[in-house]
């Protein structure tokens, strides 16, 4: 696979707003996008830290997936989301390696990403996201 950085870090939490009291107050981070993303039924923001975000994601519905994460695991972090160049042949690649996709094909992320995310339980636990800006 050709991965070149941690495009971003999701991190599930109740209340982005007050959430950003600690990432943008103590830390001095700057939240640069708020987007809610319905297909997801999640609420995001968005800080930029060197190359990489902080991607907050916080449940607009009960039925989220990340409402019942939050439930079973409390607030924390949620995924990782390495950058690659030509997501396709990433889960091409991660298919015939016997990892289970969530995801066959890409779809649309926040900030207009192609995103797919790859099954927590064949990856050594964290839930991990593919994503490629295809717009650049
Ligand atoms: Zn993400």
């Amino acid at each position: 696979m050709d991965i070149s950085h941690i495009e971003h870090i999701g991190i599930a939490v109740k209340s982005i707003e007050e959430t950003k009291k600690y990432y943008e107050g103590v830390l001095g981070l700057k939240c640069y996008a708020i987007e809610e993303v319905a297909e997801q039924k999640v609420k995001t923001a968005f800080f930029k830290v060197g190359q990489t975000k902080i991607e907050l994601l916080e449940p607009t519905s009960e039925d989220s997936t990340v409402a019942k994460f939050i439930e079973n695991k409390g607030e924390g972090i949620h995924h990782i989301a390495f950058c690659v160049n030509g997501i396709e042949k990433c889960l091409s690649e991660a298919e015939l390696a016997g990892l289970r996709l969530i995801d066959k094909a890409p779809r649309k992320g926040a900030e207009g990403l192609s995103i797919a995310f790859l099954h927590p339980k064949s990856t050594f636990g964290v839930l991990t996201e593919m994503c490629e800006n295809k717009n650049k």
